[in-house]
């Protein structure tokens, strides 16, 4: 493959190890960076050059917890019932969304939502699927779709009792397919997906965990305490704690996901510490779902990532609303751009199994190019006042070493084709979920 020489940029990469650099060059071949700094010299280099014209470069973002099946929620009308708490808002809203979807509606989810993720900067997705009326290739659908738009994606399919067992066992088989089929795509990280504990019982744990524990290095993905009742849930069902629960069938491996953990308690943490898990703050869903907020003190000691929810797919937007939302009901402060840039790439190397969120030799060459051109001084010192309140979005996007968007434009997708079909198939799925409400 030929090498492409990018040079007359500023690298901003804020826990990298090089966290502000202008005039400075990158060199990318077979996918990944190979050079980094200032002082490339053109003379003799083989390849292709491209003068970036002193755009901003920033690594491809990661979004460490979203849900793209509900990319047509967007505009709903509002449910017939509404919502008293955090079960109805489930009852009510998700789950009457996610036994609408068929394979059109959820093909088109995909795409506008991951268009919508590559135009925001992002390039790495750990999704949470659900879709209990098209189980059987559904995560082979996401990862296509993924694949087509040259993001990163980690696959999983929620298992739950509240569909029935048949539908259980099947959600079941295709997670472990997903598992056998991707375990060795670079692209593509297959997790055991469950939807909550509360919608488990002991004995589907025990299944899970059964089949779980025969691959190596294996992981859930699982919503965790997003809501009291969850806790309440596993008490009364004997156990001193949700994880204590997930720990007592052997579900927490190093590779596993928590997702939320607001009401985790300090022994929790110890054993999460214990197994190596990663746990993920979704603020702006927490505060839409009016279900509490996660304590700083855990934030730090976890070293949590930062996941939407569903709730968007711009990471520089949900780290703004986090620090807004903190500073608004906590004493508190969080540096929400370290969750961001740090701890999500930590989350990806584990994930994925290779350098990934950073721009530095060896890493995959997924970089976010702006026409940042800001009001006052940007430097060293600066740059995260910048991040959170200046930057939009991003002019050219690249994965893997190609360009995905160039000068605002799609390079290979079809945009006016995307959004004609997702507002077609966005029409058809809300007329579903009205008639289950009438
Ligand atoms: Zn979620």
């Amino acid at each position: 493959m030929t090498a492409l020489l990018l040079h007359n940029l500023h690298i901003i990469d804020p826990f990298g190890e090089r966290e502000f650099l202008d005039r400075a060059s990158i060199v990318i071949q077979y996918g990944s960076i190979k050079f980094v700094g200032r002082g490339y010299s053109h003379v003799g280099f083989a390849g292709q050059i491209l003068d970036m014209q002193g755009k901003t470069v920033l690594p491809g973002m990661i979004n460490a917890h979203t849900h793209l099946y509900s990319t047509l929620a967007m505009g709903m009308p509002a449910p017939r019932n509404t919502p008293k708490n955090f079960v109805e808002i489930l009852q009510e809203i998700w789950w009457k969304l996610d036994l609408g979807l068929d394979q059109a509606s959820i093909k088109a989810s995909f795409e506008a939502g991951l268009l919508d993720c590559l135009q925001n900067g992002t390039t790495t997705v750990l999704d949470h699927h659900a879709s209990p009326n098209y189980i059987d290739g559904s995560l082979d659908l996401l990862a296509n779709s993924a694949e087509a738009f040259g993001i990163n994606i980690s696959v999983c399919l929620e298992c739950s009792d509240r569909n029935g067992t048949a539908n259980l066992k099947d959600t079941l088989a295709e997670n472990l397919r997903a598992m056998e089929k991707f375990r060795s795509n670079p692209y593509v990280a297959p997790l055991l997906g469950l939807h909550a504990s509360f919608t488990l019982s002991d004995k589907s744990l025990r299944d899970i965990s059964d089949h779980l524990n025969k691959f190596p290095d294996a992981g859930i993905h699982i919503h965790v305490a997003e809501d009291l009742a969850d806790e309440q849930d596993a008490k009364a069902r004997g156990y001193a704690s949700v994880i204590q629960r997930l720990d007592h069938f052997k579900l927490l491996t190093r590779r596993t996901l928590i997702i939320h953990g607001i009401y985790i308690t300090r022994e929790d943490r110890h054993i999460l510490l214990k197994r190596g898990c990663t746990l993920i703050h979704n603020p702006s869903s927490n505060a839409n779902n009016q279900v509490g907020i996660l304590e700083s003190e855990i934030i730090e000691s976890l070293h949590a990532g930062l996941g939407t929810d569903g709730m968007q797919n711009n990471m520089l937007r949900e780290a703004r609303e986090g620090s807004l939302i903190r500073s608004a009901t906590s004493s508190t402060q969080i540096d929400y751009l370290k969750l961001l840039f740090k701890n999500n790439p930590d989350i990806a190397v584990k994930t994925f199994g290779r350098l990934i969120g950073h721009i530095e030799e060896e890493a995959q060459a997924d970089l976010l190019f702006y026409d940042y051109d800001p009001r006052t001084e940007i430097h060293d010192q600066n740059f995260a006042g910048h991040l959170l309140y200046g930057f939009g979005k991003p002019t050219d996007v690249m994965t893997r070493g190609e360009f995905r968007i160039r000068n605002k434009a799609l390079v290979k997708m079809d945009i006016l084709r995307i959004h004609e079909n997702s507002r077609k198939q966005s029409i058809k799925l809300w007329n579903k979920m009205t008639e289950q409400s009438s």
